[in-house]
C-alpha cells in the first residue's frame, strides 16, 4: 500500500456486526441513518507490534460516547475487545490504525424510529510511518460546542463536523492545523489533537472540561510525572502562548507532535526549542512499543 491507495481500494476483512465481510463487501445503505444526521460514535487507535495500546481504555470510551448519544451497543466489553483482537489476527497486521465505529442503520429517516438498528464495525489499516514536519498552526474562528451543548468526553461524530470545517480552513490558508477556543476565550484543543505548552520543566495544558481528554494526553501527563516534571493544567489565553518555549500536540494517531509555530491574529510566535518534547516523543515511543 503506498500513501495514495484510496482506503476504500485496500484488501482484506472488516468486522461488522459479528462477521467477516470482505473489504469490497463492506457496504452501507444509501438512506444510512448516521450519514444523514451524523450521531455515530467512534474511537481511533493503534497497535503496535500486533498489541493494541490502551485497548480497554478505548472500548470503554467508546461505551461510554453510545451510552451518552443514547446508541445502544449491541456487543458487550469482552466481545468488543474480542473483535479488536480477531480483526488484527484475521488480516495479519501487527502495526494498525482500529477504527470502532457503532451507527444507526437504514430502516428509517425518521429521527427517531424503534426500526433503526445499532451496528458495529471495526475495521484495522495498516499504519504508514508520519514523518514529523514542522507544523504551522493558528487560531479558528469556530469554538468548541458548549458542554451543554454536546458532551466532551463523547467521541461523537457530531463533534467533527466543525473539526472538518477548522482543518479544512486552516488547510486552505496554508496551516497545518487550527487550535479552537472554547466559548470563554481559553484555548481547547486542535482538531484531533491535545495540546501541551513547556516553559522550563513545567508541562502546562488545558483543563479539560470543555474539550476530549485524551488517552494519549493522560499518558504523556503520567509519563511526564513520573520523569519528574510538574504539570501545571489550567486555563490558558491566547495571550499566554508567547511566554512558553515550546509547544507539542498529543494523540493516538499523532502520538507526540512538536508545533512550530503559531498564528495569533496576524503575530507569528516561533518555537525554537524542542527539548523536552524529543524527550516526551522518545519515551511515549518506548512505552507504546512495550
Ligand atoms: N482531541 C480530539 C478532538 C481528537 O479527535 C483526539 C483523537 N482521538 C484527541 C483529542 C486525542 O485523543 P486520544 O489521545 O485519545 O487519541
Amino acid at each position: 500500500m503506498t500513501i495514495t491507495t484510496p482506503l476504500d481500494q485496500l484488501s482484506g476483512d472488516i468486522w461488522i456486526n459479528g462477521n467477516f465481510v470482505k473489504w469490497q463487501d463492506a457496504k452501507i445503505h444509501i438512506l444510512t441513518h448516521s450519514l444523514h444526521y451524523s450521531g455515530g460514535v467512534y474511537e481511533g487507535e493503534r497497535a503496535y507490534r500486533g498489541k493494541i495500546f490502551k485497548l480497554e481504555e478505548h472500548v470503554e470510551r467508546l461505551q461510554n460516547s453510545a451510552e451518552n448519544m443514547l446508541l445502544k451497543v449491541p456487543f458487550n466489553f469482552y466481545e468488543i475487545i474480542e473483535a479488536h483482537l480477531e480483526i488484527l489476527k484475521r488480516n495479519n497486521i501487527d502495526n494498525a490504525y482500529i477504527r470502532p465505529l457503532i451507527f444507526r442503520g437504514s430502516e428509517s429517516l425518521n429521527m427517531s424510529n424503534k426500526m433503526l438498528s445499532s451496528n458495529l464495525m471495526i475495521v484495522a489499516i495498516p499504519s504508514l510511518e508520519k514523518l514529523q514536519k514542522d507544523l504551522n498552526i493558528h487560531i479558528s474562528k469556530w469554538r468548541k460546542p458548549h458542554p451543554d451543548a454536546l458532551p466532551p468526553q463523547v467521541k461523537s461524530c457530531g463533534h467533527y463536523n466543525m473539526m472538518i470545517v477548522a482543518l479544512e480552513e486552516a488547510k486552505a490558508l496554508g496551516y497545518d492545523d487550527a487550535i479552537l477556543l472554547d466559548w470563554r476565550g481559553y484555548i481547547t484543543e486542535c482538531t484531533t489533537t491535545n495540546i501541551f505548552f513547556v516553559k522550563n520543566n513545567q508541562l502546562i495544558t488545558p483543563i479539560a472540561d470543555a474539550f476530549l481528554n485524551g488517552i494519549t494526553r493522560q499518558t504523556i501527563i503520567k509519563l511526564a510525572k513520573e520523569l519528574g516534571f510538574e504539570i501545571k493544567e489550567k486555563y490558558i489565553e491566547l495571550n499566554e502562548i508567547t511566554n512558553y518555549d515550546e509547544f507539542f500536540l498529543t494523540g493516538t494517531s499523532a502520538e507526540v507532535k512538536f508545533v512550530a509555530s503559531i498564528d495569533i491574529n496576524g503575530n507569528k510566535k516561533n518555537f525554537e526549542e524542542n527539548k523536552i518534547t524529543k524527550l516526551l516523543q522518545q519515551e511515549y515511543a518506548n512505552l507504546v512499543h512495550k
